[in-house]
């Protein structure tokens, strides 16, 4: 038999089975499979931190989040936001599914491109496109949507040298009683800014004004606050009809739904406490129904949706490496996974389970990740099991923003594995190597020798 470790004796008060505010605490059981396969098997296998994702989670929840707009609206489109995870395996189920594209970058472009989605069905967002961008999107007949009047110049100066008149749309920003409000991108409403760069668009002669878009925040709360926009949105519509008799295509209403995740500092889980694509769905699609548009003559209505389509399908395991007791007598446990492929940790209180049978015995621990960096705290507090080094927690809710945030610092990111509706797992991206990093580098003639 093993040895067992000794742990130092320690008095605190026990918490075990006393209600909190909320009742009994209830202990998460472990999360012992993912999609049918072992925990202990999968961190064998590919390694440890891993990144996983369930294709049958992004399916069923992209089917929910369509099927609640679709019987409430004639004409719905979503388009899979990019910049929330843009590994090809991910965006191809999206696209499967019946997503356009929505992209922030030329990068982004790129890659959607790459995909094989068809062009017309990119819609090209994002406040720095360049000239030589604008050109492409204009010559692949892209959906452009313009940021300020600076880009509205530059794309009527591209017009004149492109194939195809550009189609664009406009961003705008607005109060719809999301404080702090977003004003930093497109054109505001309440102001005339919008109104403005609408005429411009409509007198210039040389650009398609196919729809109207907005993307008032993240992780938006409140269904009403979608009503609102929707509702200032179908105004402006009006206001082209009555005075250029111009129809629009779409409605675009951007992001921002909140994911089933939990806000840090919230008592009660995002679960619970969040609106469902239903609530959003009920909001946006009565707004835009008892506006003044006509039976008949909706326009489409395109939803970017981004983190709360794939939160739900994204899970980090991490192997414990060591445990302390902190200089005022807490106990603090280091994983393998850190800020580093967590960023979302620092908005979100993720779910965090052991992946096996431990005591019943819990304490109040602090978690960090594997960062030579004060900050990396993936939680300054959680009721935990006594873990063994070499132990594995499971991290969930982590498939948006994690993925494209991530950052290289330390330590090379790890594999990501999907697994697909029969239940096999598949490497969506390699773990990176030495070669990853130093293949880039280049050192001047005099620095190729460390010999003097
Ligand atoms: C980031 C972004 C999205 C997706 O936002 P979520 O909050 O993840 O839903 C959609 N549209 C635009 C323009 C964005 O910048």
């Amino acid at each position: 038999m093993e040895k067992q470790k000794y742990e130092r004796p320690h008095i605190l008060r026990l918490e075990t089975g006393m209600p909190g505010k909320f009742g009994m605490r209830n202990e998460p059981a472990p999360t012992t499979h993912i999609d049918g396969m072992a925990v202990s098997e999968l961190a064998e296998k590919y390694g440890s931190p891993l990144f996983v994702l369930s294709e049958k989670t992004i399916r069923s929840v992209y089917r929910q989040a369509y099927k609640a707009f679709s019987t409430r609206y004639p004409k719905v489109q979503f388009a899979w936001s990019y910049k929330t995870n843009y590994l090809s395996a991910v965006c191809n189920i999206f696209h499967q599914e019946g997503s356009w594209a929505e992209v922030v970058s030329g990068f982004e472009y790129d890659k959607a491109l790459a995909n094989g989605v068809d062009p017309k069905k990119i819609i090209f967002n994002g406040p720095a496109k360049t000239r030589e961008e604008l050109l492409l999107a204009t010559n692949n007949e892209s959906l452009i949507h313009i940021d300020h009047l600076d880009e509205l110049y530059l794309l009527i100066e591209v017009a004149e040298h492109a194939d195809h008149r550009p189609r664009v749309a406009i961003r705008v920003n607005m109060d719809t009683g999301i404080y702090p409000m977003w004003d930093r991108f497109g054109f505001n409403y309440e102001n005339g800014q919008a109104w403005d760069a609408l005429n411009k668009i409509m007198h210039s002669g040389k650009l398609d004004l196919m729809g109207l878009h907005t993307h008032i925040g993240t992780f938006i709360m409140s269904a009403n606050a979608y009503a609102v926009a929707a509702t200032k949105l179908a105004e402006l519509a009006r206001l082209l009809q009555v005075k250029f008799n111009h129809k629009l295509k779409y409605i675009d209403l951007g992001g921002g739904f909140a994911s089933k995740n939990t806000l840090k500092g919230s008592y009660l889980p995002g679960s619970d406490t969040n609106p469902s694509f239903n609530d959003y769905a009920e909001a946006i699609s009565s707004a835009l129904i008892n506006s003044h548009f006509a039976p008949g003559e909706l326009p489409m209505l395109i939803l970017e949706t981004g983190r709360a389509l794939i939160d739900e399908a994204g899970y980090i395991i991490s192997s414990v490496i060591a445990n302390k007791r902190m200089s005022t007598g807490r106990r603090a446990t280091i994983i393998d996974a850190g800020v580093n492929l967590l960023f979302t940790s620092f908005w979100y209180q993720h779910s965090i389970t052991v992946a096996q049978g431990t005591s019943q015995y819990r304490e109040d621990t602090s978690l960090y990740g594997p960062l030579c960096m004060n900050i990396d705290c993936i939680r300054d507090s959680i009721n935990l099991p006594l873990l063994n080094p070499g132990d594995h927690l499971v991290i969930h809710q982590t498939g948006a923003y994690n993925l494209t945030q991530w950052m290289q610092f330390i330590h090379l990111r790890p594999k990501v594995v999907m697994i697909d509706e029969m239940g096999d797992a598949h490497i969506v991206r390699e773990n990176e190597e030495m070669e990853s990093i130093t293949g880039l580098e280049k050192l001047p003639g005099h620095l190729s020798s460390i010999k003097a």
